[in-house]
């Protein structure tokens, strides 16, 4: 057997449609701020786990010896399903198949038939992980299952499995839904003092982008329309964004909105808008007639935005890195155009380009067609055969899927099937990159194309 050629580098700062996209159409571009504009470095991750372990500590009455946990970096994906009831962590694909090796409990994988023999299928039912559509709401809930799908929610992931651990180890008896929600308040309450932590000190958490001037700069000068909606307070966007962009970042935006609440921001229909002062540092009373630059707004509804602004549909272009919070509502109900900022990527396409990785891709992709081929063959010496190249397709396998992370593998991928994440995201994203500014590759007037994917029955017919 010859090897095929290897496939060309993907080009890290790409950008890549989902779905047809043209600049010129786009008006009004729109942002989120964390992990959009604003990305973080690692020690965002070891400060909100200190954080949230310290204050299930003290608020919470954990044990002391949870003190002693250190975050571990890299243990955790985005993306990971935690089931509530169980007490495990894994990793679904679009057909909400359980990836075997990609379920842990605390820091230990789940052996196989364990995890069969839990779930009695390889199959989720639906009703496990998706909340019923709103208006069909009977009030039952049968979720047993939450997705962890924003990148804050990595270091919580972390947590809960370091004390899930230190439980086992220590014959403590636990529940899992408490711990869950107990880690998640306690990261979570603890935002505000992380806020205060960064602005004291922005340059230790926060990436340096100098191209992000430079792109804000070229949609002004191309007349187009830019705003900012976060859930972040004032005082930390406003330092991030100094040491970003610069002193006078305001001067970039049209509309400014922090507080924002999303996801409630895009579905409620009716919350205020308010206007922030910036010298007393407080919301004022006042009725919102009209949106004015430089002005700082909190709170209020996309409806809001949309009446008092005009800009509505396909003009406006929304970046987000949370594919449903910033996303799915945006697309789905007022059909803006949408772009995810998906920080992962980068990791992603360098192990995509990696030599070893792609020999090991294109043979596992030779070996599994040679397997097809000679399945249906008898004898006991083909059986062998056939036993031993089983064998190597699975070591193969396992080590296409380590490289990206030892534990659970690829955000975007199980095996051969595309993430829960993936579905979710190709669905309510219409381009995504890994950095805002790669759009700086491309023009402001340029179309975005998706490559058209090729379905199991056209292969042999297609041009692959
Ligand atoms: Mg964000």
């Amino acid at each position: 057997m010859h090897p095929k050629k290897l496939p060309q580098d993907v080009n890290p700062k790409g950008v890549f449609a989902c779905n047809e996209l043209d600049l010129k159409e786009v008006q009004v571009y729109g942002f989120d701020y964390d992990y959009t504009l604003a990305c973080y470095k690692p020690s965002m991750d070891y400060l909100l786990y200190n954080l949230g372990r310290d204050m299930l500590i003290k608020k919470y009455k954990y044990p002391e010896g949870i003190g002693n946990l250190e975050y571990r970096e890299n243990f955790a994906v985005r993306g990971l399903h935690y089931d509530f009831e169980k007490g495990l962590l894994l990793k679904l694909d679009s057909f909400l198949q359980i990836q075997l090796g990609a379920v842990y409990r605390g820091l230990h994988p789940v052996p196989d038939d364990e995890v069969l023999r839990m779930y009695k299928n390889r199959i989720i039912p639906i009703a496990y992980v998706e909340a019923p559509p709103k208006h069909s709401n009977d009030g039952v809930r049968r979720t047993k299952m939450i997705q962890l799908a924003d990148l804050f929610s990595v270091p919580e992931m972390g947590l809960l499995c370091n004390v899930t651990e230190y439980f086992l180890r220590n014959h403590i008896d636990y529940h899992p839904e408490i711990l869950f929600r107990d880690v998640k308040n306690s990261v979570q309450s603890c935002h505000p003092i992380m806020h205060q932590l960064v602005v004291e000190n922005v340059s230790e958490y926060l990436e340096q982008n100098k191209d992000l001037r430079r792109f804000f700069g070229r949609l002004r000068k191309a007349d187009k329309k830019m705003f900012l909606v976060t859930n972040s307070p004032f005082h930390f966007v406003n330092k991030g964004m100094q040491f970003l962009v610069g002193e006078n970042w305001k001067d970039y935006f049209d509309v400014v909105i922090v507080q924002a609440r999303k996801p409630r921001f895009f579905t409620e229909e009716s919350r205020p808008l308010r206007i922030y002062d910036e010298v007393k540092q407080t919301q004022l009373w006042d009725r919102v007639t009209k949106l004015d630059k430089g002005v700082i707004y909190l709170e209020g509804t996309v409806k809001q935005l949309q009446d008092m602004t005009g800009w509505r549909g396909h003009q406006v272009l929304y970046f987000g890195d949370h594919p449903y919070s910033d996303l799915a509502d945006v697309t789905l109900e007022h059909g803006w155009r949408t772009g995810a900022i998906i920080k992962e990527l980068t990791h992603e396409i360098e192990t995509l380009n990696d030599q070893k990785f792609k020999e090991n891709a294109n043979w596992l992709q030779m070996l599994t067609g040679v397997i097809e081929e000679h399945q249906d063959y008898e004898g006991p010496e083909v059986q062998d055969e056939l036993d031993e190249w089983m064998k190597e397709r699975d070591e193969l396998r396992n080590e296409i899927k380590s490289v990206f992370n030892k534990q659970f593998g690829s955000v975007f991928r199980t095996y051969h099937n595309p993430t829960y994440f993936s579905r979710r995201l190709f669905r309510f994203a219409d381009i995504y990159m890994s950095s805002i500014t790669n759009l700086l590759e491309y023009s402001t007037s340029h179309t975005f194309y998706p490559r058209r994917g090729v379905m199991p029955h056209e292969y042999t017919s297609y041009f692959v």
